[in-house]
């Protein structure tokens, strides 16, 4: 994973506060959550199967597995974010019905 400093490391969302010293986390939860990579892992890599190089909405995706929606949109976040393996149309910050798809490799 990339350093970027300017984005939570686990959801992805712009840091505003810092809540730990060791990783760039902006809530307990994401801290707590950051510390599962395995889980991280598995997600990430369920994320990216779900998506093709089609536009979908974040929303539509998360339907097909059984990954909790914050779970699901950090992931995304980390993948669009920090991995650059992921695209999306919106220049506002991701949502459930932002418009994603994979890079074309
Ligand atoms: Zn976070």
């Amino acid at each position: 994973m990339s350093e970027n400093n300017t984005r939570c490391n686990y959801c992805g969302r712009t840091l505003y506060k810092q809540v730990s010293e060791k990783y760039f986390v902006c809530s307990q939860k994401c801290k707590r959550l950051i510390k599962n990579s395995t889980y991280i892992e598995t997600v990430d890599s369920l994320v990216l199967r779900v998506n093709s190089t089609k536009w979908s909405t974040v929303d539509d995706l998360n339907k097909k597995v059984d990954i909790n929606k914050f779970d699901f949109i950090s992931s995304v976040r980390r993948l669009i974010y920090f991995k650059g393996l992921l695209l999306t149309k919106e220049k506002k910050e991701i949502n459930q019905k932002s418009l994603i798809s994979k890079v074309k490799i």
